[in-house]
């Protein structure tokens, strides 16, 4: 008998799996809303606590037509002694929390697994820091592909450091060394690295479990574009043996009303209304500085003091996202500052969470502070911002190299060490280096700001071309689809031989 399966391959479905910190959840959310957009059927599975800060962009695609779902699980709160609701890495968890929640996340692993064979998926698109579903992916025959909230370069540095390990021979930790086999000659020193790069930890342990399990996937999925880091996709196909795919940038393809703009992440419909909006509408074109840490960050007071201080002196006017800290050793330095600078009309302070999307692509903002988190960094040349670069943690230091010394879209605010996320770090940049960059940044230079501003629009304008029909990413997501397709089709002829 022959058995046509070409129509049953037409209907693909792929399940996405985001790991429970907001920072890795938005871009893969609006990865998986991009491939629905496409005709994939998908399946996002989480928490509820997690879900929350997605589900509504989820139901609008629904309206909008796309076959898109949440599978919510209920996070094993009560079993790991967590209070109820705490289920995700964001700037709110206490240090000793953490654990636990992986602890959560191991005992949801195998209710996940079943899923997999349950929903019938035909691919897992899974979070890096899942490791295991390339094993649940390989029982099953279907391909694992790993979706890294991260860019490209950040990639292929891990892989070139972990071969070479040129940071091993440098005689201190502040030495300088240059990475081998990379696209461009990029210079670090040990002080930038992450610690399980430094020294072997369980942290480490786990991103070798990461690593290889990249390596034995199908391929990788970037929120990134070939025209932005086209040189370094080439680089991880080869280090790391597998296919490589940008589809980015997602938020600028499934992002487009104000509403998704606006309730994204941990927007809460507050007091404060639209109050920024009226204050930023006031403002002349590229004069407003934003000034943003990611989802995760919090400075001690002693640094906020510093920013507070470069900002004042800066002359510009600022829009900055801050985080509350428990440690009050400057008093009530900041609500003074927030005064006066209210007074005076030259600053806006947003507490907790900003929309940073609609910020960003007001016209009013010139530039922006950011701690090269890979979302803000995509977010902000997206906008065609030049930026001030202040990398803290995870692969940030990676990133800064390429917004510097590759794209040439940055100025280095100069911090020289690498913290933990949930740690305050020893390092405290002073005032007169976070104004210089400001300075440079907000083109009190001349010709050197202007000609990066320049850069930044000039990938602006590529970043929305490559998600048109014909662009880079557009092509990539047609190719992603139909090889997924043609997966899906041998393993079904497959089945079919062996059946008697
Ligand atoms: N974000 C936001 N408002 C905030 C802080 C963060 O919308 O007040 C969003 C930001 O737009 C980005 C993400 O949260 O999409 C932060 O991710 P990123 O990779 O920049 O930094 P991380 O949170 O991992 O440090």
């Amino acid at each position: 008998m022959v058995v046509c399966y070409e129509a049953e391959a037409e209907a693909l479905k792929v399940i996405f799996v985001p790991f429970l910190s907001t920072s890795h959840i938005i871009p893969m959310v609006d990865m998986a809303r991009v491939f629905a957009m496409h005709g994939v059927d998908v399946t996002i599975i989480t928490t509820a606590g997690n879900a929350a800060i997605f589900q509504k962009s989820i139901d609008r695609d629904i309206s909008r037509g796309c076959s898109i779902r949440t599978h919510v699980l209920d996070f094993p709160a009560k079993q790991v002694g967590l209070p109820v609701g705490v289920e995700t890495f964001n700037a709110d968890t206490q240090l000793d929390l953490s654990p636990k929640i992986y602890m959560g996340l191991a005992i949801l692993q195998p209710r996940i697994e079943e899923l997999f064979g349950e929903l019938k998926a035909d691919c897992i698109v899974s979070d890096m820091f899942h490791p295991w579903t390339v094993e649940a992916a390989a029982k099953l025959g279907i391909p694992r592909i790993v979706f890294y909230a991260a860019s490209v370069l950040s990639r292929s540095a891990v892989d070139s450091l972990e071969r070479h390990a040129v940071h091993a021979e440098v005689g201190c930790d502040s030495e300088r060394f240059v990475m081998v086999g990379l696209p461009h000659r990029l210079g670090m020193t040990r002080l930038q690295l992450p610690d399980w790069m430094r020294k072997p930890n369980a942290y480490g342990q786990l991103m070798k479990m990461i690593n290889d399990s990249a390596r034995r996937s199908y391929g990788a999925v970037f929120n990134s574009f070939h025209e932005f880091e086209g040189a370094y996709e080439e680089h991880y196909k080869n280090s790391y043996g597998t296919k490589c795919w940008s589809l980015g940038p997602v938020s600028l393809w499934v992002n487009q009303d104000a509403t998704d703009k606006t309730e994204r992440g941990h927007f809460k419909a507050g007091e404060e209304g639209e109050e920024w909006l009226k204050w930023l509408n006031s403002k002349t074109e590229n004069s407003v500085l934003y000034v943003s840490f990611g989802s995760l960050n919090k400075f001690p007071s002693s640094q906020l003091v510093e920013i507070a201080h470069a900002l004042e002196a800066s002359g510009h006017d600022f829009i900055w996202v801050v985080r509350k800290n428990n440690d009050d050793k400057e008093g009530n330095f900041m609500e003074e500052f927030e005064k006066r600078v209210k007074e005076s009309n030259k600053g806006y302070l947003i507490w907790g969470w900003a929309p940073q999307l609609l910020i960003l692509e007001n016209k009013a903002i010139g530039g922006m502070v950011t701690h090269c988190g890979w979302n803000t960094v995509v977010e902000s040349m997206n906008a065609g911002l030049p930026m001030v670069t202040w990398p803290l943690f995870a692969e940030h230091f990676f990133n800064e190299k390429l917004v510097v010394d590759v794209l040439r879209i940055g100025v280095p605010v100069g911090a020289k060490e690498w913290r933990n996320w949930n740690e305050f770090g020893s390092e405290v940049v002073k005032r007169e280096e976070i104004l210089r960059a400001i300075g440079l940044v907000m083109g009190n230079s001349g010709e050197e700001g202007a000609e990066m501003r320049k850069r930044a629009k000039a990938l602006s304008d590529a970043a929305k071309k490559a998600i048109q029909f014909g662009g880079s990413s557009h092509t990539n997501m047609m190719q992603v689809i139909q090889e997924l397709k043609s997966l899906k089709l041998q393993r079904l002829s497959a089945s079919n031989k062996l059946q008697p």
